[in-house]
Parts: C-alpha cells; structure tokens; sequence
C-alpha cells in the first residue's frame, strides 16, 4: 500500500503545526497591517520578525515586562518607543 504515511510524516505536521499557531500569534488582521504599513512605510510582521523596531529601526529584544512584549507583537514598538510613546512623547 503506497497510502500509510511514513512514521515521521506525522511528526513533520506537528511541526507544521506549531509553526504555524507560533507565527499565529502576532497576526492581525490584513487591513490593520496594510494601515500600519501605509503610515510606517514598513511591513510589521517583517519588522518583528526580526526583531526590530517599527518606529526607530533599533533592536527590539529587551523588554521589561510581558506586557511590553505582548505590546511589540501588536505595535513593533521597542521597549524605549514604547516608553516614549505611552509617556506622552517625553
Ligand atoms: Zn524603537
């Protein structure tokens, strides 16, 4: 029978898989990219792939908290953008 899947077959598509729920969680939606694209200049989810920031083009992989993190998957802010921009600018 050429229709049983080799043992590693099942192994590939958890792999698969959990590349895919890990890539999920900084997805939005289409149109808030393309905005955030369209002000920015730059592609988010390219952005913070590489873990760099949206708004000064430095590092972003130091964060002080989890929700700063959670703010970087949404924003691309770094640590420092983000301080500045929740502080009002100062
Ligand atoms: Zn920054």
């Amino acid at each position: 029978m050429t229709d049983i899947y080799p043992e590693n077959a099942m192994y590939q598509s958890t792999l698969l898989i959990g590349e895919y729920l890990m890539d999920e969680a900084t997805h939005k939606a289409p149109a808030i990219d393309a905005l955030l694209t369209s002000i920015t200049g730059k592609n988010r989810q390219g952005v913070v792939k590489f873990k760099r920031c949206m708004t000064c083009d430095g590092t972003a992989n130091e964060f002080t908290d989890e929700l700063s993190k959670l703010e970087y998957t949404i924003s691309g802010m770094c640590q420092t953008c983000q301080d500045k921009f929740f502080n009002g600018g100062e």
